[in-house]
């Protein structure tokens, strides 16, 4: 690793605050992959009507052992910017299998977890062996898997994207368009794709019901949604009010702080039991 070192000392006197950071964050996930330093929280998805607990979405966490925890927010895009992000998704894929078959195994009764999965690691033609290889490992049902995708991955997609798209359908994994709104929301090309649900991005939630505006862009997106048959979720709900008026629209499921916020895998565990949050 010799040649390593003198790149780090020839590149530092060049790098400002941030790329000096970028570098030291994606060598640390290297090693964070390595050390185990990453796991998941699970954020409960609620059904409107019944309130009950239908899903949840599996999202990652690191620990870092010098700088603290780490937002994904921060680390993710960086992760993005190379392979890495793919290796991430891996072991995600990975984590949140095993965590299914640990669930099973306890006689919980199990809910389908979602996972986010970027634009890079969609283009991969080995996602689908990966996907396929942890559920068969583990022999959890492919509908207890969801892929949350970004519509980054569907805009301009190559052939392999809509074979891996259209694979992962018949074997019966589920799919969702996450932060629906933000990017350009294009009806007709998600019609091309055999989603299972859209995801209104927390950006229009947080405006209702004050802004009229977004009220109105929330409510036709819940009705094409159901008139396309697709499952609507809304995600970054925080008040009761928010609350009332996604009831009133019809809007099918919610995630957010309201509820509850990412649990621990053994918190969440608890709330699959006892079936209450908190
Ligand atoms: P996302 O996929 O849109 O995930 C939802 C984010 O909103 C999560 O932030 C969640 O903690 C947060 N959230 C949930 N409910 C509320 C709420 O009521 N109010 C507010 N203000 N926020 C809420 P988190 O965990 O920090 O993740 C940020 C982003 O990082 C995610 O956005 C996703 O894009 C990415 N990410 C997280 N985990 C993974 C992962 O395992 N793989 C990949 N590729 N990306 C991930
Ligand atoms: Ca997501
Ligand atoms: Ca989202
Ligand atoms: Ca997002």
């Amino acid at each position: 690793k010799i040649d390593g070192k003198d790149n780090y000392k020839h590149y530092i006197p060049e790098m400002n605050e941030d790329s000096h950071n970028i570098y030291f964050l994606e060598k640390d996930m290297r090693l964070a992959l390595e050390k185990e330093e990453f796991y998941l929280e699970y954020q409960p998805k609620i059904d409107v009507k019944t309130k009950k607990v239908i899903g949840c979405e599996a999202l990652i966490r690191w620990t870092h052992p010098k700088r603290g925890i780490v937002s994904p927010a921060q680390f993710i895009p960086i992760a993005e910017e190379s392979d890495l992000i793919c290796d991430i998704g891996n072991w995600v894929i990975k984590k949140v299998c095993k965590q299914l078959k640990k669930w099973h195994l306890e006689g919980i009764n199990t809910v389908p977890v979602s996972i986010n999965i970027s634009a890079q690691h969609l283009l991969k033609t080995s996602l689908l062996d990966t996907i396929f290889t942890a559920l068969k490992a583990n022999h959890v049902s492919p509908s207890l898997l969801e892929l949350e995708i970004t519509e980054t991955s569907l805009i301009q997609p190559n052939q392999s994207v809509f074979s891996t798209i259209r694979s992962l359908k018949k074997l019966g994994v589920k799919l969702s368009l996450d932060d629906f709104g933000v990017g350009y929301s294009s009806l007709t090309h998600i019609r091309k794709f055999p989603l299972d649900t859209l995801k209104i991005d927390k950006s229009f939630i947080s405006k209702v019901p004050t802004e009229k505006d977004d009220a109105v862009i929330i409510s036709s997106i819940i009705e094409m949604a159901h008139g396309l048959g697709l499952t609507i979720l809304a995600e970054g709900v925080e008040t009761e009010e928010q609350l009332l008026f996604l009831e009133e629209k019809n809007c099918d499921h919610i995630q957010g702080f309201l509820f509850s916020k990412p649990i621990s895998n053994d918190h969440f565990k608890q709330a699959l039991i006892s079936g209450e949050l908190i």
